[in-house]
């Protein structure tokens, strides 16, 4: 046997006797079991076992919107869809605005008012199939129209709002209103056969108004332009969609860009937008 080869048979003998050595090592003791309770009631977990099965769900992502307290400004088009996932989603605390009364002509597109509620204030109407769908959720409603006056008051103490509404005026207030109180946003709107959404995290991400500094010329309502129930159904659903996202993190909302929806073309798009140093609502 050459030097190199002996050397060679040594070291490997040593590996082996080495490798034995450790495999013959007791295994350390395993740390007695921690017996972690359920942060959730077994009502809870069967109530929202499909979204605590999602992967990357979690009874804290659960928690997270059993605790939070948002605001839906608007309880038509874009509120019914909105407010009906959030409280079936489990979010614990849901306050609506709104100081219309159900008309026949908004039960085309607003799935949380019936024939018989005709007359009935929006938010009350809104209120009671909320309770039905989910008695744990706490609804507050509020019958009044949200405006410069009284959005700080109605914003107050909330973690998300959800402008639902349908004029501008309403939307800069709300905007305004989230940018001086600090509170998330997520504003949309629909038209027709379009709408759009975009979600805002006030002085940290374009607000509203860095995005639509004044009022196009050309915008109309719902009841000039007209709007298909599916298209306020689809847009409602999506910012449902990016308040799920913001108060669970489970994943990121879309931020410094608004999605515009074609309801005709099917076409979804990202517009990338920026925070303006001079915008009025969240400059400095
Ligand atoms: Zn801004």
């Amino acid at each position: 046997m050459s030097d190199a080869s002996r050397r060679g048979f040594f070291r490997d003998a040593f590996q082996s006797a080495a490798r034995a050595a450790l495999r013959a090592e007791p295994e350390p003791e395993a740390p007695p079991e921690e017996i972690v309770a359920p942060l959730l009631t077994e009502a809870e977990i069967e109530r929202y076992s499909r979204q605590l099965v999602l992967p990357d769900w979690s009874e804290e992502a659960q928690i997270a919107l059993r605790d939070a307290s948002v605001l839906v400004v608007g309880a038509g088009g874009l509120g019914s869809p909105v407010a009906l996932y959030l409280a079936g989603a489990g979010v614990g605390r849901i306050g609506l605005v709104d100081a219309d009364v159900v008309e026949i002509s908004n039960l085309h597109r607003q799935p949380l008012h019936f024939t018989p509620d005709l007359g009935v204030p929006k938010v009350e109407s809104a209120a009671a199939k909320l309770r039905f769908l989910n008695p744990d959720v706490v609804i507050e409603p509020y019958q009044v129209r949200l405006d410069e006056t009284n959005a700080a008051g109605l914003i107050e103490g909330q973690d998300l709002v959800i402008d639902c509404s349908d004029s501008f005026a309403t939307r800069y207030a709300v905007n305004k209103a989230c940018c001086d109180a600090g509170v998330d946003l997520v504003e949309g709107g629909a038209v027709g056969w379009s709408g759009l959404v975009m979600t805002i995290l006030p002085r940290a991400t374009a607000c509203y108004r860095c995005a639509f500094p004044v009022e196009p010329e050309d915008s109309q309502s719902c009841a000039e332009a007209g709007i298909l129930g599916p298209a306020a159904g689809v847009l409602g659903t999506l910012q449902a969609l990016e308040a799920i996202k913001l108060l669970s993190s489970v994943q990121p909302p879309l931020l410094d860009a608004f999605l515009t929806v074609d309801l005709v073309s099917l076409e979804f798009t990202q517009v990338s937008v920026h925070r303006h140093p001079d915008c009025p609502d969240c400059g400095a």
